[in-house]
């Protein structure tokens, strides 16, 4: 049998009733296979003799002692005994205090002359070694150990009436009734990673004869695992991609003229990814992932690719998660796609209702070849004549549930997510496991990496200085809060009144406020007279967090940066540094900083590079914050971690591609390991999303 399908209640355990399945149940315990597969959260090492003269503030102790004298101390009827011990295990024969609150009856037991094995904490108090939690066991003559003595114990998490003690008791006796569990693994995978059995890491997960053999098994059970999570996520893409084009890559004749009217060239990187992508379209079954530094070209790229559908007569739908932005790639498709015959059009929730009837009527008739806009682009009411090409710029924006709504809903057309914030490859592996990457590195040629300054509260001054010397030249600056007016509970700077203070600062210089709560058409003409730089700066709130592209912005202030989110603060720092010129991003923070806050602004004064960020992210806030997944329960991995065991998790890839490659199906009897835990208790069936 699978250890998975040992299901019996912990009830058939001898003195499991119903309290203390009640308190399993608090830790996801229920069955027997539950029980066994409960992670011991550490070991209390009782195997490694640690001396009382090795000993320092707050340490345990584990070794052998005399007792050498009884004394007592406080007064008025609450004596309390102190047993005065001596180390025998060492040549120095250290000396310790036991104080016995509320134990006096030890006296009894800890006579004077005896030798005991001893474990406690001890602390260092008026220069005297001493504990009061310890548990002591006669030396037995014949050298054997005691049953609490000279191994690793297992510490498992607890709650209410359960304790270590008879979670102990309860895992042994259901070890006693189950004599052997059927292998996860292939024994070829098995001594290839030099992996326990499954039947050797249970055991040595709870009753591990060494720390390494404690080790062992966790990496074991962490292994299969992740081993499992990967085979199922990428079996399915798998087959799926088996298509695999061989001819030779070559770009379209339109792909070609339109590259020839930028005024720049492609760099590297984006020719790279074009190519994947396109290859990629070419096989089908498409659903790819283009991440790559805010301002590293994503969206030429995506254009390009288009075109390539497009000239198959086929439609493209593109969509941005603001309506703001939306507009802006559609400006920029008609000023570059529109010469080359190409019929763009723009769909947001706010078009008026004549010219969006007209609009779907078009494009239901094929003639419309793109298509950009909000979420409004998949509305019940927006029909294709043929969609099969979908962009989605900025995803992380959406949300991973989003994404699988919006997938299923159509009948496969090809994918392509666009991210400024690279899905730490880790998350990547596990959580998109079917989906492919394409990574653009380099920023175009002549980009300078933007200088980030940390200004406490109460030095801005020189700031103010800076960014007015910036003005004269021309330059732009971004003025970002947190808040919009002043009204409410929070003592936060806000856009309204910071307005009229940056007014005073700069007088004659001309600017607007924008953020959420205007109207649509206001946003978009405040934007457009900064684009022409008719405005030397915008104070908002994070409005202009996304993807908005004002070359000759140079500054961006964050005010209350402690508040921000690491992927906020790259996206916002984003905004700036889109040319040649050299671009500077202030972090203005309040103090007292938590400690997260003050990583994540050392992350952000460090590092310039997304990808390095994210992975920071992931540090701080853990994979469930990150991915917006924490309260679905999702990856609810007992062993492995996605943050601490990256170098298993690339080991289980290899190991899931290996046997992918040569046997998809798992016919092969080597396989059968595999094949038998997928049909009988494959994991995660409770909890995994299905892309
Ligand atoms: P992303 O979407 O990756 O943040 P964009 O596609 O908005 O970046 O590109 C940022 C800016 O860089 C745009 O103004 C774009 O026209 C320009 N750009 C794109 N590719 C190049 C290149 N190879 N050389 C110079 N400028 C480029
Ligand atoms: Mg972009």
């Amino acid at each position: 049998m699978l250890i998975r399908e040992f299901n019996q209640p912990v009830t058939t355990l001898k003195g499991v009733g119903k309290q203390l399945s009640l308190s399993y149940e608090k830790l996801s315990v229920y069955t027997l296979a539950d029980l066994l597969l409960l992670s011991p959260r550490t070991y209390e090492d009782r195997l490694t003799i640690k001396p009382l003269g090795e000993v320092n503030e707050g340490e345990y102790a584990n070794t052998k002692v005399k007792v050498v004298e009884h004394s007592y101390f406080g007064g008025f009827g609450k004596k309390t005994l102190k047993v005065t011990v001596v180390d025998i295990s060492s040549s120095i024969p250290t000396k310790a205090s036991l104080l016995c609150f509320g134990r006096n009856f030890l006296e009894r037991v800890l006579t004077v002359g005896k030798t005991f094995y001893l474990w406690g904490q001890f602390n260092i108090n008026y220069k005297e070694l001493q504990s009061s939690q310890f548990e002591m066991t006669l030396l037995n003559e014949d050298g054997s150990m005691p049953p609490s003595f000279g191994k690793l114990l297992p510490i498992y998490p607890l709650s209410s009436s359960l304790t270590q003690k008879i979670i102990r008791r309860d895992v042994s006796s259901a070890l006693k009734l189950i004599s052997s569990f059927d292998e996860e693994l292939p024994i070829s995978l098995i001594e290839k990673y030099s992996l326990y059995t499954i039947d050797q890491a249970i055991r040595n997960l709870h009753f591990p004869s060494s720390t390494e053999a404690a080790t062992k098994a966790h990496n074991t059970l962490a292994f299969i695992e992740l081993f499992y999570l990967l085979f199922i996520n990428r079996q399915k893409s798998f087959l799926k991609s088996s298509k695999k084009f061989t001819g030779e890559f070559s770009l379209s004749k339109l792909q070609q003229n339109f590259l020839q009217s930028l005024p720049f060239e492609l760099t590297v990187d984006q020719k790279r990814v074009l190519k994947e992508i396109s290859i990629n379209l070419k096989e089908g079954g498409m659903n790819r992932l283009l991440q790559g530094d805010v301002g590293s070209g994503k969206t030429l790229v995506a254009w390009l690719t288009a075109l390539q559908v497009i000239e198959k007569n086929e439609q493209v739908a593109f969509m941005a998660p603001t309506e703001l932005l939306a507009r802006q790639h559609a400006e920029q498709a008609a000023l570059w796609l529109e010469p080359f015959g190409i019929r763009v059009a723009f769909l947001t929730g706010s078009v008026v209702q004549s010219r969006k009837k007209l609009l779907l009527e078009a494009l239901k008739e094929g003639d419309i070849d793109i298509i950009i806009g909000t979420h409004a682009l998949f509305s019940t009411d927006v029909k294709f004549k043929n969609l099969s090409y979908i962009i989605i710029d900025e995803q992380h924006r959406f949300g991973v549930a989003q994404r699988v709504s919006l997938v299923k809903k159509s009948r496969s057309p090809d994918l392509l997510l666009m991210s400024a914030t690279p899905i730490p490859r880790s998350l990547a592996l596990t959580l998109f496991g079917d989906l492919n990457i394409s990574t653009i590195k380099s920023m175009p040629h002549g980009r300078l990496p933007v200088t980030t300054y940390l200004v406490a509260n109460e030095s801005r001054e020189r700031m103010y200085k800076a960014i007015g010397v910036e003005f004269e030249r021309g330059h732009q600056a971004y003025f970002v809060y947190p808040r919009i007016d002043d009204q409410g509970e929070s003592t936060l700077r806000d856009v309204e009144s910071m307005y009229q203070f940056l007014k005073k600062t700069y007088p004659n210089v001309p600017s607007k406020l924008i953020h959420s709560r205007l109207p649509e058409e206001q946003k978009v003409e405040i934007l457009k007279e900064f684009r022409e730089n008719k405005l030397a700066y915008l104070v908002s709130t994070s409005v202009v967090e996304v993807g908005i592209d004002v070359p000759t912005a140079t500054c961006m202030v964050i005010e209350h940066a402690e508040r921000f989110g690491l992927a906020a603060l790259h996206q916002l720092r984003g905004r700036v540094g889109r040319s040649s010129l050299q671009s500077y991003c202030f972090l203005v923070y309040e103090e007292p900083l938590s400690d997260e806050a003050k990583k994540r602004l050392m992350v952000m004064k460090e590092s310039t590079d997304g990808f390095f960020i994210a992975e920071q992210d992931l540090l701080i806030r853990g994979p469930g914050e990150v991915t917006g997944l924490k309260q679905s329960g999702f990856l609810k991995l007992r062993f492995a971690s996605i943050t601490n065991d990256q170098e298993l998790l690339e080991l289980s890839k290899e190991a899931v591609d290996a046997i992918l490659a040569t046997d998809p199906y798992l016919d092969n009897h080597q396989n059968k390991e595999i094949r038998n835990v997928l049909l009988k208790a494959p994991p995660f069936s409770e909890n995994h999303i299905n892309s």
